[in-house]
């Protein structure tokens, strides 16, 4: 068994590979961006702690996170974006050491696709880190699919750890520039060298 951090840049191709990661090594999966948006939209501590720390407006009267808002708000002002990750990034380390901790007594496998592992100094958690990159191009071209504005992905980008450290820091580089063939490829000799002894 083993604790696998998939991380990468924005648009890269984490999650595609960790679910396929997953599926040919029969791990379990976490995905740190869903436990985030699952913590904003139902633990009434975090709502009440982000509504009086980050910006008073992050809820709408329903109840409901207005996600683009806490973007805008977070992006331009880097003091609120750190105490909305003080609110959150403990919460989500808690869930998935837990998770990883059972995995670990019950002799599973773990895929915990986190894109801040390394800004988040997570790597001692992890039995092995992948980074699944791509070209600058690929990258812009898989965040403009998705409706992000040209300028607004190249500002992220240039906000997270560059991708080139990011691929230094890991013991396996998954490159995904290709077709998602190619990419399923690398997933299944990835999981055949994390289980050596089934070949
Ligand atoms: P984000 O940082 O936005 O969470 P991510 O790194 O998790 O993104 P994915 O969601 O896996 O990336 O992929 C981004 C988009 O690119 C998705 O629509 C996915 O289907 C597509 N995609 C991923 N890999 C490939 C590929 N090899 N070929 C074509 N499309 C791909």
């Amino acid at each position: 068994m083993a604790v696998i951090g998939v991380t990468g840049g924005i648009g890269t191709g984490k999650s595609t590979f960790s679910k396929m990661l997953a599926e040919k090594l029969g791990a379990r999966l976490f995905d740190a961006d869903a436990a985030s948006r699952e913590l904003l939209e139902s633990d009434p501590e975090v709502r009440q702690r982000i509504t009086s720390e980050v910006f008073a407006g992050a809820y709408s009267p329903d109840g409901r996170p207005d996600r683009a808002a806490i973007r805008r708000v977070v992006f331009q002002d880097p003091a609120a974006k750190a105490r909305l990750e003080a609110i959150l990034h403990p919460r989500i380390r808690e869930a998935w050491t837990r998770l990883a901790g059972e995995c670990r007594e019950t002799q599973a496998s773990l895929v915990v696709e986190i894109p801040l592992l390394f800004e988040t100094g997570a790597g001692r958690f992890f039995d092995q880190i992948v980074t699944v990159a791509c070209s600058h191009e690929t990258q812009l071209a898989r965040t403009a699919a998705r409706g992000l504005a040209r300028d607004e992905a190249e500002s992220i980008i240039r906000n997270q750890l560059p991708l080139v450290e990011k691929t230094e820091l890991a013991n396996f580089v998954v490159w995904n520039d290709g077709t998602p063939a190619n990419l399923e490829n690398q997933a299944a000799e990835l999981a055949k060298s994390l289980r050596p002894s089934q070949g």
